[in-house]
C-alpha cells in the first residue's frame, strides 16, 4: 500500500483489507483504494434509483466540486457514489480534502448513509460490512451472511473447468508456434520466439475458461515444450530443403523429414544441438507464462466478503 493511503488511513483511523481502505466516517461507509494508474473514493449509499431526486442531489454536489478537486470523473447508483482522481501525489491530497467536504454535503443533503442496510434497504442495528468488487457496502448481519453465500454459490456453479481451458492451451500453443515457424525462415536468431507459445497456449487456456489448478500449471510447460519441438523440427527441414535447393537438386517432403529425422538420431551433434535449442526455447516460452502471472493475482482479488 502507498505511503500516503496509509498514513490518511491512520489520521481518519480507517482499516484496510487487500489494499482497500475503508471505514465508517462521518455516518458514511467508505473506501478508497490507489493503484493501477488511478485513486478512486466509493461511498456507500442506497438509493431507489439512478435518477431519483437524491441521485440528482448528489451528482450535482460532485460536479460543482469536481474543477476544484481535480475529480477525473464519478459514477452514481443506486449502491453508492465513485469518484474517482489520477493516481498522484497532489490528487491524492485533493481526495482527502474531499472527503472531508463531500461526506458534510452528503449529510447538509439528508442523504442516508451507513445506517442502512445496501441489500434490503432496512436500517441496522447491528453493522457488517461487506466487501463487493472492491467497494465496501453495510449491511444487517442476515443480508451480509446471504449475500457471501449466494456469490460462492454462483462463484461454484460458473466455475471454469479445466478440460476447456486445456483445449484452449493447445489451440493457443498452435498460434504461438506461428512467429518461430515463420522467421526460422529467414535465417536469424528465432528461439526466442518460444515467448509466444507460453504465451498464446496460457491465454487460449484463459480464454476458454480454464480453472487456476495445479493442472494448469503443470499443464502449460508441458503444452509448450510439445509445441517447440515439432517447430524446430520443422525449421531444421527447411533448412536443409534450401541448403538442397540451393545446389538444384529437388527432394520430396517425405524423404527430407525422414533424413532429418535420421539425422537426429544418428548424429550426435546435430541431437545436441536440438536438445539446446528446446531448452532455450523452453526457457523463452517459461519467460511468456510467468509474464503474465500478475493478471491472475488480480482476479482472485474480486471476491464478496464479510470484513
Ligand atoms: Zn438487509
Amino acid at each position: 500500500m502507498k505511503f500516503r493511503v496509509r498514513s490518511f488511513m491512520k489520521e481518519i483511523g480507517f482499516k484496510a483489507v487487500d489494499d482497500i481502505v475503508y471505514g465508517v466516517h462521518d455516518g458514511y461507509l467508505v473506501s478508497i483504494t490507489d493503484g493501477n494508474g488511478i485513486t478512486s473514493m466509493f461511498v456507500d449509499l442506497v438509493l431507489p434509483s439512478i435518477d431519483c431526486e437524491d441521485s440528482e442531489k448528489i451528482k450535482k454536489i460532485i460536479s460543482i466540486n469536481s474543477k476544484q478537486y481535480s475529480i477525473l470523473r464519478a459514477e452514481v447508483n443506486e449502491t453508492g457514489a465513485l469518484i474517482v482522481f489520477a493516481s498522484t501525489v497532489s490528487s491524492f491530497n485533493k481526495l482527502k480534502d474531499f472527503f472531508y467536504t463531500f461526506l458534510q454535503q452528503l449529510r447538509s443533503a439528508k442523504i442516508g448513509g451507513a445506517s442502512i442496510c445496501s441489500n434490503c434497504g432496512k436500517p441496522i442495528s447491528s453493522l457488517k460490512i461487506i466487501s463487493i468488487y472492491e467497494h465496501m457496502h453495510t449491511c444487517d448481519p442476515d443480508c451480509a451472511s446471504h449475500l457471501v453465500s449466494k456469490h460462492i454459490a454462483s462463484r461454484k456453479r460458473k466455475r471454469p473447468n479445466f478440460l476447456p481451458g486445456l483445449l484452449g492451451a493447445l489451440l493457443g500453443a498452435l498460434v504461438g508456434v506461428v512467429p518461430l515457424i515463420v522467421l526460422s525462415r529467414l535465417d536469424m536468431f528465432v528461439l526466442w520466439c518460444g515467448i509466444f507459445i507460453g504465451l498464446f497456449a496460457k491465454g487460449g487456456y484463459e480464454l476458454f475458461g480454464g480453472r487456476n489448478c495445479i493442472g494448469k500449471i503443470i499443464c502449460l510447460p508441458i503444452i509448450s515444450f510439445i509445441a517447440i519441438i515439432p517447430s524446430l523440427f520443422y525449421s531444421y527441414c527447411y533448412s536443409l530443403n534450401e541448403i538442397w535447393l540451393g545446389k538444384h537438386y529437388v527432394v520430396s517432403y517425405d524423404k527430407i523429414v525422414e533424413l532429418v529425422y535420421s539425422y537426429i538420431i544418428e548424429s550426435g551433434p546435430i541431437r545436441t544441438m536440438l536438445l539446446t535449442e528446446t531448452v532455450i526455447a523452453f526457457s523463452f516460452a517459461i519467460l511468456g507464462l510467468l509474464l503474465t502471472m500478475r493478471f491472475v493475482r488480480k482476479i482472485h482479488k474480486e471476491e464478496v466478503f464479510i470484513v
